[in-house]
């Protein structure tokens, strides 16, 4: 069975189910195929590389999670993850995608610059009490150093005040762990707020990077977010880098790093390296 939900405001799904020719189904049915697919570990994590836009290299890459559907078909997270959420099977789904991804990039052949892996991270994992304790337990077993890893959160957690997910953050960034905000300017955050917090990486959301060069406001925006971000010492990446003049403007805007088509769609981990040059001797 395929199934497809899409948020429509809080608690409400809408929820396609194939094989009923798009009969709406019960999201109790879709979170019972969640927990289904949890048990069989049926959540593939593909990557994507984020690129150091001056030299064209691999920077790092991002794990984004897929659910692999019987008949192999493979469902968006965008798709699910919001259920996830609100039945909190986002924490043992952050989990599994945590320790495959860590596990996956330990494996990765050496490489001149080793290159990081981001991960997405939902609030809601934050809220766990036992969160940094589980992310040293991944890193450990999987071998991978923790200053490779980077968490991708987002604003609305520092701004829950919660004093579980700081205790957590803290702890994280103590290990040497980097924090990266995601879809940064959707939310309330401005860079003079993020300033009290341990933060080392800006993601500039897709809905910026796709309004170049022809939306003034989004030129204006990505334009001061460059500005502000090097001079409070944040690393950039541009989310959604498809055209080659996007690539210029936020070249010509000083943006060090950047993901999108234009260099390369998700993929499963095994095809990363499928380049024959590679070396793995070092
Ligand atoms: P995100 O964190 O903003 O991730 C980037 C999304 O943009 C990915 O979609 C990626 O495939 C897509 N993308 C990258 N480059 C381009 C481009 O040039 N053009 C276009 N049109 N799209 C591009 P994806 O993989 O469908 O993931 C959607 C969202 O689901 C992610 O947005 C993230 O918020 C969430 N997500 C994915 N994996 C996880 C996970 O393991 N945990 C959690 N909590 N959320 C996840
Ligand atoms: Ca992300
Ligand atoms: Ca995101
Ligand atoms: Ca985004």
């Amino acid at each position: 069975a395929m199934y497809r939900a899409k948020a429509c405001g809080k608690g409400r799904f809408e929820i396609f189910h194939k094989d009923f020719h798009h009969k709406a189904v019960d999201a109790m049915e879709m979170e019972a195929a969640l927990r289904e697919a949890l048990s069989q570990k049926a959540f593939p994590v593909w990557f994507q590389p984020i690129v150091d836009l001056e030299t064209g290299k691999t920077a790092g890459f991002e794990a984004l999670v897929r659910w692999q559907q019987t008949d192999g078909s493979m469902v968006s997270p965008a798709d699910f993850i919001p259920l996830a959420e609100e039945t909190g099977l986002i924490v043992p789904l952050g989990q599994q995608v945590l320790e495959k991804a860590l596990n996956t990039a330990a494996a990765w052949p050496c490489m001149e610059n080793q290159p990081y892996l981001a991960v997405n991270v939902s609030a809601r994992q934050f809220e766990e009490k036992g969160f940094a304790d589980m992310v040293a337990e991944a890193l450990k077993a999987s071998g991978f150093e923790a200053a490779r890893l980077h968490l991708e959160i987002t604003e609305s957690l520092l701004f829950s005040q919660s004093e579980t997910a700081m205790d957590s953050l803290n702890r994280l960034r103590d290990m040497g762990v980097g924090i990266a905000i995601d879809d940064f300017g959707t939310g309330y955050a401005n860079l003079a707020c993020l300033r009290k917090f341990t933060l080392n990486q800006i993601k500039i959301d897709r809905s910026f990077v796709a309004g170049l060069p022809d939306r003034p406001e989004c030129m204006e925006i990505v334009r001061s977010v460059m500005e502000l971000s090097s001079r409070m010492g944040f690393s950039v990446v541009a989310e959604g880098i498809e055209t080659n003049k996007q690539l210029d403007i936020l070249k010509s805007f000083g943006c060090p790093m950047g993901q999108g088509y234009l260099f390369s769609k998700p993929q499963p981990g095994d095809l990363l390296f499928s380049h024959p040059a590679r070396s793995s001797d070092c």
